[in-house]
């Protein structure tokens, strides 16, 4: 046995500060010491992990590579226990008298910038020091790896000096005893501290026993090879992870070394439940450093529209004491957040071609969260177009496509991808819109919510194809293939029809025209504003009207020159002008209602009465 020596240090003037500011500023988040500990420890177990692989002679070669914490309610202490690498003389003074450690170096340069250190500390942890907050004293018990290291306790009150003592008898590792402070005695509690360690520690990579009892019973599956995981494993673990009690839909078990360390595993759960009414769902992806956790709800993780995932994000990359503030600029959470997303769209899109069934069942539950997505998210819009599924025009009823088949299936001449909104497809299919698409064998998808009015919108292209709705006023599609049949107007015909249309509707309508649309129907309501959608038009007229103003947004009319209404009327509008006057305003209203923007159906109404007591006569 070696004679006990004592050597007395003074701690480096940063830690002096540091141990200030931590032993005197009221805080909220003691217990994330607890975390720091552990992660120290379990970062020892690793490095002897590391060094039994090179180097023979280990002292206590034995121990089993665990950590183990202690509560003592009576004493009012708290150990933490690991058969790590241990720390020699020169390491004790280097690691736990000076600060290395950047996360550490971060807090005090907020400090010094003038932020509080309330709340601070929880966000940035200060590792090793952080056991001050809670600490009368801390004692650290320990001894190297090597053979012929010294047995050494480190101890300190945390109020500038510390002392290195030779001791006896000590195991492997370090042993870190925690004298608690009056106001901290929660910590030798042992349900309080069990609720703190399967909180930030359920993870860590070697058992983790609170007085005996081993804590940590759910593996971190997400860093090991998935040939190794099986279904039920995978199961489990989501259901642990997210609270959850369905079945997981789909799942991406992800690892990768470079460009970044990553090893995630996300699940898309098996219900929506935004969708019941329950409220805005919170982010539900972990971020994790080397199984130790950062942050179990990141708000700037993943982009909002990703909320319903769940799972885990572990990189090794990452100092464990980011904080929460310097994580939403940290270029290297961005790309973490930026792989995972093009991860995630990749596997949705997979999974759409391999397994349609389920991926319909998805999407019945998730689309609003793609829907959000592209009306937000710039950067991911493209992937997630490839995603969305509308009916169209050549698809059956509750049958849907994708944009790509769509695109697969245009014309050679077609240059743009056509939508038409309505509240559903036997509105969209007896309407006016829809025939001169029909005639000329072009598809269009049907969109029957609001949002995908805005969806196409923001999305403007899919593969360089405008896409562009179908009720526009300036649409080219080309000549039909069948001319279609019967008399026409003559051109001079049209023109004066047109015009006294225009003159009888006054400020109605904005201008009339023939075109070449319309097969079977008499008359079309038509866009000319392209800023404006359908929907959006609906909701501006809705405000205007409620106001009493004459309508904002006025459409053109396209009339059919070869329709026998129309026919009809441009010889009835010199036989009985008051008559015609009273068809055109008619004509004009189904045109609108088609278009989905009634006026004033009482007006309607009225007209519609007239109208009989004519055909009465
Ligand atoms: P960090 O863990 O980020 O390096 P800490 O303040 O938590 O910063 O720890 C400082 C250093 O003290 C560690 O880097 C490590 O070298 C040493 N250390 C702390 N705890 C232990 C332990 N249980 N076993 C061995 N070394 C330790
Ligand atoms: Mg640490």
């Amino acid at each position: 046995m070696s004679t006990p020596t004592t050597d007395k240090h003074a701690f480096k003037a940063e830690v002096k500060q540091l141990l200030d500011i931590v032993i005197h500023s009221l805080y909220t988040d003691k217990e994330i010491f607890i975390r720091e500990l552990i992660s120290n420890a379990s970062d020892a177990l690793e490095k002897l992990r590391h060094t039994q692989l090179t180097e023979k002679e280990i002292y206590d070669d034995t121990l089993s590579l665990e950590i183990n914490v202690n509560t003592d309610d009576k004493a009012k202490t708290i150990t933490f226990q690991d058969f790590g690498i241990g720390m020699t003389r020169e390491e004790l003074v280097q690691n736990l008298g000076t600060i290395a450690h950047s996360g550490t170096k971060a807090f005090l340069q907020a400090i010094e910038s003038g932020q509080k250190p309330e709340g601070l500390i929880g966000q940035f942890g200060v590792g090793f020091y952080s056991a001050f907050m809670v600490a009368k004293s801390v004692k650290v018990f320990t001894h190297s790896w090597r053979n012929d290291a010294e047995h050494l306790i480190w101890t300190s009150d945390g109020s500038g000096n510390y002392e290195v003592e030779t001791t006896d008898g000590q195991r492997r590792g370090c042993k870190i005893v925690i004298e608690l402070k009056d106001d901290a005695t929660e910590f030798c509690i042992e349900s309080k501290v069990k609720n703190i360690i399967q909180r930030y520690s359920s993870f860590v990579n070697f058992p983790v026993n609170l007085n005996g009892e081993k804590l940590n019973t759910v593996q971190a599956i997400w860093t090991k090879n998935k040939s190794e995981i099986t279904e039920e494993q995978y199961t489990e673990f989501y259901k642990y992870q997210a609270s959850a009690y369905d079945e997981p839909m789909f799942r991406l078990h992800f690892n990768a070394d470079a460009p970044i360390a990553i090893n995630a595993l996300v699940f898309v759960p098996g219900q929506n439940t935004e969708r019941f009414g329950f409220g805005r769902i919170d982010p539900g992806v972990s971020l994790y450093c080397k199984q130790v956790l950062i942050d179990d709800k990141p708000e700037k993780l993943l982009p909002d529209w990703l909320r319903f995932l769940r799972g885990v994000i572990d990189s090794a990359d990452l100092p464990l004491n980011i904080s929460r503030e310097t994580m939403q600029d940290s270029a290297l959470v961005n790309k973490l957040g930026h792989v995972i997303t093009k991860r995630v769209l990749k596997m949705l899109h997979d999974e759409s071609g391999k397994n349609p069934e389920l991926y319909e069942k998805f999407y019945k539950q998730f689309s609003a969260f793609i829907k959000e997505g592209v009306a937000t998210d710039h950067t991911h819009r493209e992937g997630l177009a490839k995603l969305l599924r509308y009916e169209s025009s050549l698809t059956e009823a509750g049958k849907t496509t994708s944009l790509e088949d769509y695109v697969t299936r245009m014309k050679e001449s077609q240059k743009d991808i056509y939508y038409l909104h309505a509240l559903s497809r036997s509105a969209i299919e007896t309407g006016p819109y829809l025939e001169a698409f029909k005639a000329r064998g072009i598809e269009v998808l049907f969109v029957y919510e609001a949002i995908d009015e805005f969806v196409m919108s923001y999305l403007v292209n899919f593969k360089e194809k405008k896409i562009v709705a179908a009720d526009q006023a300036d649409l080219d599609l080309g000549e039909t293939d069948k001319a279609p049949e019967g008399q026409s107007l003559s051109e001079s015909e049209a023109s004066d029809f047109t015009a006294w249309l225009r003159q009888s509707l006054g400020e109605r309508v904005g201008k009339v025209e023939t075109g070449k649309r319309l097969v079977e129907s008499p008359v079309i309501a038509l866009n000319n504003d392209k800023m404006a959608t359908p929907a959006m038009r609906r909701m501006m007229k809705a405000m205007h009207q409620e106001q009493g103003h004459e309508p904002l947004v006025k459409m053109d009319l396209e009339i059919n020159p070869r329709h026998k209404l129309i026919q009809k009327l441009n010889a009835l509008r010199t036989a009985n002008p008051e008559k015609a006057k009273v068809l055109a305003e008619q004509l004009a209203d189904n045109a609108m209602l088609a278009a989905g923007l009634v006026e004033d159906p009482r007006v309607l109404v009225n007209r519609l009465h007239q109208i009989l007591e004519f055909a009465a006569e």
